[in-house]
Protein backbone atom coordinates (compact mmCIF):
# COMPACT_ATOMS: atom_id res chain seq x y z
CA UNK A 1 0.00 0.00 0.00
CA UNK A 2 2.96 2.00 0.43
CA UNK A 3 3.92 2.30 -2.96
CA UNK A 4 0.09 2.33 -4.40
CA UNK A 5 0.26 -1.73 -5.20
CA UNK A 6 -3.31 -3.35 -4.42
CA UNK A 7 -3.99 -6.92 -4.39
CA UNK A 8 -1.09 -8.82 -2.74
CA UNK A 9 -1.97 -11.67 -1.74
CA UNK A 10 -0.33 -14.03 0.77
CA UNK A 11 2.47 -16.74 -0.07
CA UNK A 12 1.08 -19.33 2.33
CA UNK A 13 -2.21 -20.41 3.71
CA UNK A 14 -2.87 -19.18 7.39
CA UNK A 15 -4.68 -22.83 8.35
CA UNK A 16 -6.04 -23.40 12.16
CA UNK A 17 -4.24 -26.47 13.50
CA UNK A 18 -6.21 -30.04 12.66
CA UNK A 19 -6.60 -32.38 15.77
CA UNK A 20 -4.26 -35.14 14.16
CA UNK A 21 -1.42 -35.28 11.38
CA UNK A 22 0.60 -37.58 10.17
CA UNK A 23 3.76 -35.89 11.02
CA UNK A 24 4.35 -33.09 13.08
CA UNK A 25 7.59 -30.67 12.50
CA UNK A 26 8.22 -28.43 15.63
CA UNK A 27 10.36 -25.20 14.38
CA UNK A 28 9.19 -23.07 10.87
CA UNK A 29 13.12 -22.22 10.60
CA UNK A 30 15.06 -23.12 7.07
CA UNK A 31 15.52 -26.97 8.56
CA UNK A 32 11.72 -27.51 9.43
CA UNK A 33 10.24 -25.73 6.30
CA UNK A 34 13.00 -27.58 3.98
CA UNK A 35 11.91 -31.34 5.66
CA UNK A 36 8.20 -30.47 5.46
CA UNK A 37 8.97 -29.58 1.90
CA UNK A 38 11.20 -33.10 0.76
CA UNK A 39 8.39 -35.05 3.39
CA UNK A 40 5.86 -33.76 0.52
CA UNK A 41 7.70 -34.28 -2.33
CA UNK A 42 9.72 -37.20 -2.19
CA UNK A 43 7.61 -39.51 0.10
CA UNK A 44 4.38 -37.79 -0.36
CA UNK A 45 3.74 -37.33 3.08
CA UNK A 46 1.21 -33.76 2.46
CA UNK A 47 -1.08 -34.53 6.25
CA UNK A 48 1.35 -33.02 7.94
CA UNK A 49 1.89 -29.40 9.91
CA UNK A 50 5.00 -27.06 11.07
CA UNK A 51 4.50 -25.53 14.16
CA UNK A 52 6.32 -22.46 14.35
CA UNK A 53 6.47 -20.51 17.90
CA UNK A 54 6.89 -16.83 16.47
CA UNK A 55 6.75 -16.32 11.88
CA UNK A 56 8.50 -18.13 9.49
CA UNK A 57 11.72 -16.11 9.14
CA UNK A 58 12.17 -15.10 12.49
CA UNK A 59 14.75 -17.49 13.92
CA UNK A 60 18.07 -17.88 12.55
CA UNK A 61 17.02 -18.36 9.00
CA UNK A 62 16.55 -14.75 8.55
CA UNK A 63 19.52 -13.79 10.84
CA UNK A 64 22.68 -15.38 9.47
CA UNK A 65 25.11 -14.10 7.17
CA UNK A 66 23.89 -16.09 4.37
CA UNK A 67 27.53 -18.28 3.14
CA UNK A 68 27.02 -21.25 1.12
CA UNK A 69 30.09 -23.64 0.68
CA UNK A 70 30.98 -26.86 0.17
CA UNK A 71 34.54 -27.00 1.59
CA UNK A 72 34.39 -29.18 4.68
CA UNK A 73 37.12 -31.50 5.07
CA UNK A 74 36.09 -34.96 7.10
CA UNK A 75 34.24 -37.84 6.06
CA UNK A 76 30.75 -37.30 7.01
CA UNK A 77 30.56 -33.61 6.65
CA UNK A 78 32.00 -33.48 2.89
CA UNK A 79 29.41 -35.72 1.41
CA UNK A 80 26.91 -33.82 3.25
CA UNK A 81 28.01 -30.26 2.13
CA UNK A 82 28.49 -31.38 -1.22
CA UNK A 83 25.17 -32.63 -1.56
CA UNK A 84 23.86 -29.27 -0.34
CA UNK A 85 25.61 -27.22 -2.63
CA UNK A 86 24.15 -29.50 -5.35
CA UNK A 87 20.16 -29.08 -4.28
CA UNK A 88 21.04 -25.01 -3.74
CA UNK A 89 22.49 -24.61 -7.53
CA UNK A 90 18.37 -26.50 -8.24
CA UNK A 91 16.57 -24.75 -5.56
CA UNK A 92 15.41 -21.93 -7.63
CA UNK A 93 14.43 -24.33 -10.51
CA UNK A 94 12.93 -26.47 -7.70
CA UNK A 95 10.56 -23.76 -5.61
CA UNK A 96 10.13 -21.69 -8.46
CA UNK A 97 11.27 -18.57 -6.35
CA UNK A 98 14.06 -16.34 -6.70
CA UNK A 99 16.52 -17.04 -3.34
CA UNK A 100 19.15 -14.71 -5.10
CA UNK A 101 21.95 -17.87 -4.86
CA UNK A 102 25.20 -16.21 -6.21
CA UNK A 103 27.98 -17.99 -6.43
CA UNK A 104 30.23 -14.98 -6.38
CA UNK A 105 33.21 -17.55 -4.99
CA UNK A 106 34.73 -17.99 -1.58
CA UNK A 107 38.51 -16.99 -0.61
CA UNK A 108 39.62 -18.35 2.75
CA UNK A 109 42.73 -16.54 3.07
CA UNK A 110 45.97 -17.89 4.63
CA UNK A 111 49.04 -16.49 6.29
CA UNK A 112 51.80 -18.87 6.95
CA UNK A 113 53.62 -22.10 5.68
CA UNK A 114 51.47 -24.17 7.87
CA UNK A 115 48.56 -23.01 7.10
CA UNK A 116 48.81 -22.81 3.51
CA UNK A 117 49.74 -26.24 4.02
CA UNK A 118 45.97 -27.17 5.95
CA UNK A 119 43.78 -25.49 2.87
CA UNK A 120 46.46 -26.95 0.26
CA UNK A 121 45.07 -30.84 2.21
CA UNK A 122 41.49 -28.91 2.46
CA UNK A 123 41.06 -28.39 -0.95
CA UNK A 124 42.69 -31.46 -2.41
CA UNK A 125 40.06 -33.22 -0.16
CA UNK A 126 36.92 -30.78 -1.85
CA UNK A 127 38.46 -31.76 -5.49
CA UNK A 128 38.17 -35.46 -4.06
CA UNK A 129 34.99 -35.28 -2.92
CA UNK A 130 34.07 -33.45 -6.88
CA UNK A 131 33.75 -29.56 -5.39
CA UNK A 132 35.80 -27.42 -6.64
CA UNK A 133 39.15 -25.59 -5.12
CA UNK A 134 41.86 -23.51 -6.64
CA UNK A 135 45.04 -22.40 -4.78
CA UNK A 136 45.73 -18.68 -5.13
CA UNK A 137 49.43 -17.24 -4.14
CA UNK A 138 49.98 -13.62 -3.10
CA UNK A 139 50.07 -12.10 -6.59
CA UNK A 140 46.68 -13.79 -7.79
CA UNK A 141 45.26 -12.76 -5.13
CA UNK A 142 46.32 -9.07 -4.80
CA UNK A 143 44.64 -8.86 -7.90
CA UNK A 144 41.10 -10.26 -7.05
CA UNK A 145 41.32 -8.35 -4.06
CA UNK A 146 43.47 -5.26 -3.93
CA UNK A 147 41.67 -3.62 -1.25
CA UNK A 148 43.50 -5.99 1.73
CA UNK A 149 46.31 -4.53 3.68
CA UNK A 150 49.48 -6.87 1.83
CA UNK A 151 51.75 -4.52 3.73
CA UNK A 152 50.40 -6.03 7.44
CA UNK A 153 53.83 -7.06 9.10
CA UNK A 154 52.05 -9.24 11.98
CA UNK A 155 50.10 -10.57 9.43
CA UNK A 156 51.53 -11.37 6.03
CA UNK A 157 48.62 -12.68 3.54
CA UNK A 158 50.21 -15.53 1.69
CA UNK A 159 47.41 -16.35 -0.39
CA UNK A 160 43.54 -17.93 -0.08
CA UNK A 161 41.74 -21.09 -1.35
CA UNK A 162 39.44 -20.07 -3.47
CA UNK A 163 36.32 -22.26 -3.78
CA UNK A 164 34.05 -20.81 -6.73
CA UNK A 165 31.07 -22.45 -6.55
CA UNK A 166 30.71 -21.03 -2.63
CA UNK A 167 28.91 -18.08 -2.19
CA UNK A 168 25.18 -16.29 -1.02
CA UNK A 169 21.91 -16.50 -0.92
CA UNK A 170 19.10 -14.29 0.35
CA UNK A 171 18.12 -15.80 3.39
CA UNK A 172 14.73 -14.71 4.14
CA UNK A 173 13.66 -15.79 0.62
CA UNK A 174 15.10 -19.48 1.29
CA UNK A 175 12.12 -19.44 3.95
CA UNK A 176 9.51 -17.92 1.92
CA UNK A 177 10.36 -20.24 -1.31
CA UNK A 178 10.34 -23.49 1.05
CA UNK A 179 7.59 -22.20 2.78
CA UNK A 180 5.28 -21.04 -0.15
CA UNK A 181 6.52 -25.11 -2.04
CA UNK A 182 5.27 -27.12 1.04
CA UNK A 183 1.99 -24.96 1.36
CA UNK A 184 1.41 -25.59 -2.08
CA UNK A 185 1.74 -29.58 -1.72
CA UNK A 186 -0.53 -28.84 1.56
CA UNK A 187 1.72 -28.99 4.43
CA UNK A 188 -0.22 -26.81 7.47
CA UNK A 189 2.42 -24.00 8.23
CA UNK A 190 0.96 -22.89 11.38
CA UNK A 191 2.54 -19.70 12.86
CA UNK A 192 2.33 -18.21 16.54
CA UNK A 193 2.00 -21.87 17.65
CA UNK A 194 4.39 -22.94 20.35
CA UNK A 195 5.07 -26.29 21.61
CA UNK A 196 5.01 -26.54 24.84
CA UNK A 197 5.24 -30.46 25.88
CA UNK A 198 5.38 -33.82 23.82
CA UNK A 199 3.01 -36.39 24.80
CA UNK A 200 4.72 -39.70 24.83
CA UNK A 201 3.17 -42.97 25.81
CA UNK A 202 4.88 -46.13 26.42
CA UNK A 203 7.92 -44.86 24.84
CA UNK A 204 6.18 -43.85 21.90
CA UNK A 205 5.41 -40.59 20.66
CA UNK A 206 1.72 -39.45 20.49
CA UNK A 207 1.48 -35.77 20.06
CA UNK A 208 2.18 -32.46 21.56
CA UNK A 209 0.85 -29.70 23.61
CA UNK A 210 1.14 -26.44 22.20
CA UNK A 211 -0.84 -22.74 22.52
CA UNK A 212 -3.20 -23.35 20.25
CA UNK A 213 -4.03 -27.05 21.95
CA UNK A 214 -3.25 -30.66 21.68
CA UNK A 215 -2.23 -31.93 18.80
CA UNK A 216 -1.84 -36.15 18.07
CA UNK A 217 1.05 -36.96 15.55
CA UNK A 218 2.63 -40.81 15.40
CA UNK A 219 5.86 -38.92 14.06
CA UNK A 220 7.37 -36.00 15.25
CA UNK A 221 10.20 -33.73 14.45
CA UNK A 222 12.62 -31.57 16.74
CA UNK A 223 14.37 -28.81 14.59
CA UNK A 224 14.33 -25.69 16.74
CA UNK A 225 17.66 -24.70 16.19
CA UNK A 226 19.22 -22.48 19.33
CA UNK A 227 16.11 -23.63 21.27
CA UNK A 228 16.48 -27.62 20.90
CA UNK A 229 17.73 -28.28 24.41
CA UNK A 230 14.76 -26.59 25.42
CA UNK A 231 12.37 -28.85 23.54
CA UNK A 232 14.30 -32.03 23.75
CA UNK A 233 14.14 -31.69 27.73
CA UNK A 234 10.21 -31.89 26.86
CA UNK A 235 10.78 -35.43 25.81
CA UNK A 236 13.40 -35.89 29.14
CA UNK A 237 16.31 -35.81 26.66
CA UNK A 238 19.42 -33.82 27.94
CA UNK A 239 21.37 -32.81 24.66
CA UNK A 240 25.08 -32.32 24.01
CA UNK A 241 24.14 -28.46 23.42
CA UNK A 242 25.02 -25.50 24.15
CA UNK A 243 23.29 -22.24 22.76
CA UNK A 244 25.25 -19.22 22.17
CA UNK A 245 24.73 -16.05 20.62
CA UNK A 246 26.48 -15.12 16.96
CA UNK A 247 26.31 -11.96 16.08
CA UNK A 248 26.53 -10.07 12.99
CA UNK A 249 26.44 -6.52 11.26
CA UNK A 250 26.05 -4.56 8.18
CA UNK A 251 27.11 -1.24 6.93
CA UNK A 252 24.85 1.47 4.56
CA UNK A 253 24.86 0.69 1.19
CA UNK A 254 27.73 0.64 -0.73
CA UNK A 255 28.96 0.45 -4.51
CA UNK A 256 30.15 -2.45 -5.50
CA UNK A 257 33.59 -3.02 -4.01
CA UNK A 258 33.57 -6.84 -2.42
CA UNK A 259 33.14 -9.41 -5.30
CA UNK A 260 33.74 -12.54 -3.13
CA UNK A 261 33.01 -13.92 0.01
CA UNK A 262 36.44 -13.77 1.98
CA UNK A 263 37.26 -14.84 5.43
CA UNK A 264 40.56 -13.82 7.47
CA UNK A 265 42.99 -16.78 9.04
CA UNK A 266 44.38 -15.25 11.72
CA UNK A 267 41.42 -13.80 13.21
CA UNK A 268 37.53 -14.07 13.73
CA UNK A 269 36.38 -11.88 10.50
CA UNK A 270 34.37 -12.99 7.08
CA UNK A 271 33.23 -10.67 4.95
CA UNK A 272 30.54 -9.52 1.76
CA UNK A 273 28.38 -7.67 0.16
CA UNK A 274 24.78 -7.89 -0.31
CA UNK A 275 23.09 -6.87 -3.30
CA UNK A 276 21.60 -3.69 -2.09
CA UNK A 277 25.63 -2.46 -1.17
CA UNK A 278 25.72 -3.53 2.66
CA UNK A 279 28.90 -4.61 3.84
CA UNK A 280 27.82 -7.80 5.80
CA UNK A 281 30.28 -8.97 8.11
CA UNK A 282 30.94 -11.77 11.68
CA UNK A 283 33.25 -13.27 13.59
CA UNK A 284 32.69 -15.81 16.17
CA UNK A 285 30.40 -16.47 19.18
CA UNK A 286 29.81 -14.16 22.02
CA UNK A 287 31.24 -17.27 23.77
CA UNK A 288 28.79 -16.92 26.99
CA UNK A 289 25.43 -19.09 27.23
CA UNK A 290 22.75 -17.25 26.25
CA UNK A 291 18.70 -17.41 24.95
CA UNK A 292 18.90 -13.78 24.05
CA UNK A 293 18.90 -12.74 20.42
CA UNK A 294 21.37 -9.79 20.86
CA UNK A 295 25.41 -9.76 21.58
CA UNK A 296 27.76 -7.88 23.23
CA UNK A 297 30.31 -5.15 22.81
CA UNK A 298 34.06 -6.74 23.19
CA UNK A 299 32.62 -8.90 20.79
CA UNK A 300 31.69 -6.09 18.31
CA UNK A 301 35.15 -4.57 19.28
CA UNK A 302 37.06 -7.83 18.24
CA UNK A 303 35.30 -8.27 15.20
CA UNK A 304 35.88 -4.77 13.92
CA UNK A 305 39.53 -4.49 15.21
CA UNK A 306 39.99 -7.58 12.83
CA UNK A 307 38.13 -5.82 9.86
CA UNK A 308 40.29 -2.94 10.31
CA UNK A 309 43.65 -5.20 10.00
CA UNK A 310 42.59 -7.26 7.21
CA UNK A 311 41.19 -3.93 5.08
CA UNK A 312 41.61 -0.42 6.87
CA UNK A 313 39.82 0.96 4.01
CA UNK A 314 36.29 -0.29 5.80
CA UNK A 315 37.20 2.33 8.84
CA UNK A 316 35.04 4.63 6.42
CA UNK A 317 32.23 2.54 6.64
CA UNK A 318 29.51 2.92 8.74
CA UNK A 319 27.97 -0.03 10.54
CA UNK A 320 24.12 0.05 10.40
CA UNK A 321 22.93 -2.18 12.16
CA UNK A 322 24.36 -5.49 14.53
CA UNK A 323 22.08 -8.41 15.48
CA UNK A 324 22.94 -11.84 16.82
CA UNK A 325 21.21 -14.93 17.08
CA UNK A 326 21.25 -18.60 19.32
CA UNK A 327 23.51 -21.42 17.73
CA UNK A 328 22.64 -24.60 18.68
CA UNK A 329 26.76 -25.75 19.52
CA UNK A 330 27.58 -29.29 19.81
CA UNK A 331 30.68 -30.14 21.03
CA UNK A 332 32.36 -31.57 17.69
CA UNK A 333 31.19 -28.90 15.58
CA UNK A 334 28.86 -31.16 13.21
CA UNK A 335 25.29 -31.69 13.83
CA UNK A 336 22.74 -34.20 14.75
CA UNK A 337 20.30 -35.93 12.16
CA UNK A 338 18.73 -39.15 13.96
CA UNK A 339 15.98 -41.08 15.97
CA UNK A 340 15.83 -40.65 19.78
CA UNK A 341 15.20 -43.03 22.42
CA UNK A 342 11.72 -42.01 22.06
CA UNK A 343 9.94 -44.11 19.15
CA UNK A 344 8.53 -41.80 16.65
CA UNK A 345 10.17 -38.75 17.98
CA UNK A 346 13.22 -37.13 15.36
CA UNK A 347 15.41 -34.54 15.79
CA UNK A 348 17.48 -32.81 13.50
CA UNK A 349 20.07 -29.55 15.35
CA UNK A 350 23.52 -29.11 16.25
CA UNK A 351 24.34 -26.81 13.53
CA UNK A 352 26.75 -24.55 15.11
CA UNK A 353 27.68 -21.43 13.48
CA UNK A 354 27.03 -23.08 9.94
CA UNK A 355 23.41 -24.11 9.18
CA UNK A 356 21.84 -21.72 6.23
CA UNK A 357 24.12 -23.98 3.92
CA UNK A 358 22.80 -26.62 5.13
CA UNK A 359 19.63 -26.33 4.93
CA UNK A 360 17.95 -28.11 1.69
CA UNK A 361 20.30 -31.04 2.52
CA UNK A 362 19.41 -31.28 6.32
CA UNK A 363 15.88 -31.07 5.27
CA UNK A 364 16.07 -33.77 2.37
CA UNK A 365 18.16 -36.21 4.79
CA UNK A 366 15.45 -35.20 7.67
CA UNK A 367 12.70 -35.93 5.57
CA UNK A 368 13.83 -39.41 4.32
CA UNK A 369 15.09 -40.46 8.36
CA UNK A 370 11.11 -39.32 9.48
CA UNK A 371 9.47 -40.84 6.43
CA UNK A 372 11.68 -44.77 6.30
CA UNK A 373 13.16 -44.85 9.34
CA UNK A 374 16.82 -45.08 8.13
CA UNK A 375 19.12 -42.37 7.99
CA UNK A 376 20.03 -41.09 4.48
CA UNK A 377 23.48 -42.50 2.99
CA UNK A 378 24.96 -38.45 3.23
CA UNK A 379 23.91 -37.93 6.69
CA UNK A 380 24.29 -41.20 8.21
CA UNK A 381 27.20 -39.58 10.18
CA UNK A 382 25.38 -37.51 11.77
CA UNK A 383 24.22 -39.84 15.11
CA UNK A 384 23.38 -38.31 18.49
CA UNK A 385 25.11 -41.37 20.27
CA UNK A 386 28.23 -40.50 19.21
CA UNK A 387 28.43 -38.17 22.31
CA UNK A 388 28.05 -40.73 24.41
CA UNK A 389 30.51 -43.17 22.64
CA UNK A 390 33.12 -41.12 21.48
CA UNK A 391 32.85 -43.42 18.64
CA UNK A 392 32.51 -41.56 15.61
CA UNK A 393 33.03 -37.46 16.18
CA UNK A 394 33.52 -35.32 13.43
CA UNK A 395 35.55 -32.37 14.95
CA UNK A 396 35.36 -29.56 11.80
CA UNK A 397 34.11 -26.86 14.38
CA UNK A 398 36.20 -24.96 11.25
CA UNK A 399 39.42 -22.73 12.01
CA UNK A 400 39.04 -19.19 12.27
CA UNK A 401 36.49 -17.60 10.77
CA UNK A 402 35.30 -19.89 8.21
CA UNK A 403 32.36 -21.28 10.77
CA UNK A 404 30.06 -19.54 8.61
P1 LIG B 1 15.77 -21.15 12.94
O1 LIG B 1 15.41 -20.21 11.84
O2 LIG B 1 16.24 -20.55 14.23
O3 LIG B 1 14.52 -22.10 13.18
C1 LIG B 1 14.15 -22.70 14.40
C2 LIG B 1 12.73 -22.28 14.68
O4 LIG B 1 12.19 -23.03 15.77
C3 LIG B 1 12.62 -20.80 15.08
O5 LIG B 1 11.83 -20.12 14.11
C4 LIG B 1 11.96 -20.85 16.45
O6 LIG B 1 11.05 -19.79 16.67
C5 LIG B 1 11.26 -22.21 16.42
N1 LIG B 1 10.99 -22.75 17.76
C6 LIG B 1 11.83 -22.81 18.81
N2 LIG B 1 11.21 -23.36 19.87
C7 LIG B 1 9.94 -23.65 19.47
C8 LIG B 1 8.83 -24.24 20.11
N3 LIG B 1 8.86 -24.61 21.40
N4 LIG B 1 7.68 -24.39 19.40
C9 LIG B 1 7.61 -24.01 18.10
N5 LIG B 1 8.65 -23.45 17.44
C10 LIG B 1 9.80 -23.27 18.12
N6 LIG B 1 25.08 -20.54 8.53
C11 LIG B 1 25.70 -20.64 7.32
O7 LIG B 1 25.69 -21.71 6.70
N7 LIG B 1 26.32 -19.56 6.75
C12 LIG B 1 26.42 -18.37 7.40
O8 LIG B 1 26.99 -17.41 6.85
C13 LIG B 1 25.84 -18.26 8.68
N8 LIG B 1 25.95 -17.09 9.38
C14 LIG B 1 25.30 -16.93 10.56
C15 LIG B 1 25.35 -15.68 11.18
C16 LIG B 1 24.60 -15.44 12.33
C17 LIG B 1 24.67 -14.09 12.99
C18 LIG B 1 23.78 -16.48 12.85
C19 LIG B 1 22.92 -16.22 14.05
C20 LIG B 1 23.76 -17.74 12.24
C21 LIG B 1 24.52 -18.00 11.11
N9 LIG B 1 24.52 -19.24 10.44
C22 LIG B 1 25.14 -19.38 9.22
C23 LIG B 1 23.83 -20.41 11.03
C24 LIG B 1 22.43 -20.66 10.51
O9 LIG B 1 21.69 -19.46 10.44
C25 LIG B 1 21.71 -21.67 11.41
O10 LIG B 1 22.53 -22.80 11.65
C26 LIG B 1 20.40 -22.17 10.81
O11 LIG B 1 19.61 -21.11 10.32
C27 LIG B 1 19.62 -22.94 11.89
O12 LIG B 1 18.54 -23.64 11.38
P2 LIG B 1 17.06 -23.02 11.13
O13 LIG B 1 17.09 -22.13 9.96
O14 LIG B 1 16.11 -24.14 11.07
O15 LIG B 1 16.89 -22.17 12.50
Amino acid sequence: AVFGQKGWKPLWRDPAPKPRYDAIIIGGGGHGLATAYYLAREHGMTNIAVLEKGHIGSGNIGRNTTIVRANYFLPGNQEFYSHSLKLWEGMERDLNYNVMHSQRGLINLFHSDGQRDAFVRRGNAMINQGDDAILLDRDNLRSHLPYLDFDNARFPIYGGLYHPRGGTARHDAVAWGYARAADQRGVDLIQNCEVTGIDIENGVVTGVQTTRGAIKARKVGIVTAGRSGQVAAMAGMRLPIESHVLQAFVTEGLKPVIDHVVSFGMGHFYISQSDKGGLVFGGDLDFYASYAARGNLPMAEHVMEAAMTLMPMIGKARVLRSWGGIMDMTPDGSPIIDTTPTKGLFIDCGWCYGGFKAVPASGFAFAHLMATGQPHATAAKFRLDRFRSGVGLMDEEGTGSQHN
